[in-house]
């Protein structure tokens, strides 16, 4: 986190706001935290422990809401309901790319072949 989410200023090594003065500690904590437990959980899902995942994600859910991870639970719901080996590469190369915007479409295109598959 760069920016005060609050007032858009930038952000010092403490995660103060060098505009507002905003503590935002915590916040950068819950954040960090948030995007281990993402990465834990994806680790999971290319083990094919779509269940613990599942409860990573929700878990991720609560701390901090993204696009990526509503669409990375809905995707680890289906892996569940539809487990299947062949796709487990697929979510495992999906785990080599950093950017999240990149992920989203990779991941709506896995979940599209596990429909087709169904
Ligand atoms: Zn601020």
């Amino acid at each position: 986190m760069e920016r005060c989410p609050i007032c858009r200023g930038r952000l010092d090594a403490e995660a103060q706001c060098q505009r507002c003065g905003a503590e935002l500690a915590l916040a950068v904590k819950a954040r960090n935290e948030a995007k281990n437990l993402t990465s834990q959980a994806i680790k999971l899902m290319t083990d094919g422990e779509f269940i613990q995942a599942e409860h990573l994600i929700e878990q991720t859910l609560a701390l901090e809401h993204s696009q990526f991870k509503q669409q990375l639970l809905e995707f680890v719901r289906q892996c569940i309901t539809n487990d299947s080996p062949a796709h487990h590469s697929e979510i495992a190369r999906s785990h080599l790319l950093v950017d999240s915007t990149e992920k989203i479409p990779l991941l709506k295109r896995i979940s599209k072949s596990f429909r087709a598959h169904s």
